[in-house]
């Protein structure tokens, strides 16, 4: 028999981006965007009983859980007790939930707040974990009791901002960590910014990624696009991208780069060659440093140059 799915929803809910979209041609305002998000959240709640979903808010310098509610969110059967009772029991609590929570955490914004980019970082990692927690339940009280089953998760984030390169360390960390949980990240971009890490971030975890183009069709894209479970999308056509923009941020500056220095030891990425590697301070040896044109610089040179 098939596992119950879960899907961790990650909005991103920087508010200057989201007044941007209320306004633009055709509009989509937040309210709305929830509105459809929940949509979806029921048909794969309803899709099976065991079903469940989390959802993490990404907000300007700060990431925050939103369902579900910490107080039951803290133990790993509160959202599967949700889920047992009746199927409408389930969505009122969601929507409810999720709605107050998400009013509560973009009232409390502070002006200055606002210009800073979306902790998407920080969300992804809540999510990670919460999902690291459901594959590894707590043993049952009665012993004589099977485990309860961990379920397929897969993460489905929500992008109204361009990429942030100082981010890029962190967030590649969080696609090795999603790999290796075997989750699936599944990206919807909603409005027009590049999103070079978001590409590889859907490429390099199996998941699909949607540009949405026509906006006033969301909940169309949602429901095609992202409903499907990791087993069923085995025999499914899941959208990805044609081409893949595999470009990486430098670690020095944390700008994104063409052409980039590879530490031969610990694969750090420069845009220069360096004398020494800022990360495992490996000394490179002069040769190659001339090998490479870095002449000028103090000692020494940059080992393996390749393009990042
Ligand atoms: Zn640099
Ligand atoms: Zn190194």
């Amino acid at each position: 028999m098939s596992l119950p799915a879960h899907i961790s929803l990650i909005l991103d809910l920087t508010p200057v981006p989201w007044a941007a979209l209320s306004r633009a041609s055709p509009p989509l305002a937040l309210r709305s965007f929830l509105a459809q998000a929940l949509v979806f959240l029921h048909a794969h709640l309803a899709l099976r009983n065991e079903n469940s979903v989390s959802v993490f808010g990404a907000l300007p310098g700060r990431s925050v859980g939103l369902y579900p509610p910490v107080s039951r969110g803290s133990r790993d059967r509160g959202a599967e007790e949700g889920a047992d009772e009746n199927t409408f029991h389930v969505f009122q609590q969601v929507d409810e939930g999720l709605m107050r929570r998400v009013e509560e955490e973009v009232a409390g914004l502070e002006e200055v707040e606002e210009d800073a980019p979306p902790a998407l970082v920080g969300a992804l990692t809540k999510s990670l974990c919460y999902i690291n927690r459901l594959a590894n339940p707590p043993p049952p009280l009665n012993p004589t009791d099977a485990p309860p089953p961990a379920p397929h998760a897969r993460i489905v984030l929500f992008s109204v901002s361009p990429d942030a390169s100082v981010a890029y360390i962190p967030f590649m960390n969080c696609i090795f960590s999603a790999q290796k949980l075997k989750v699936p990240i599944d990206v919807c971009k909603i409005d027009d910014s590049e999103v070079i890490f978001l590409h590889q971030a859907s490429d390099l975890t199996g998941g699909a990624f949607v540009h949405v183009d026509q906006r006033e069709a969301l909940l169309q894209y949602l429901s095609m696009c992202f409903l499907s479970e990791t087993e069923t999308r085995k025999t499914l056509a899941v959208p990805t991208q044609d081409k893949v923009d595999f470009r990486a941020a430098c670690f020095c500056h944390k700008e994104i780069v063409d052409i980039g220095y590879v530490c031969s030891v610990c694969l750090s990425i420069f845009c220069k060659p360096v004398a020494q590697c800022s990360t495992c301070h490996t000394n490179f040896s002069p040769d190659t440093l001339v090998r490479f044109g870095g002449v000028g610089m103090n000692g020494h040179g940059a080992s393996n140059g390749t393009t990042a």
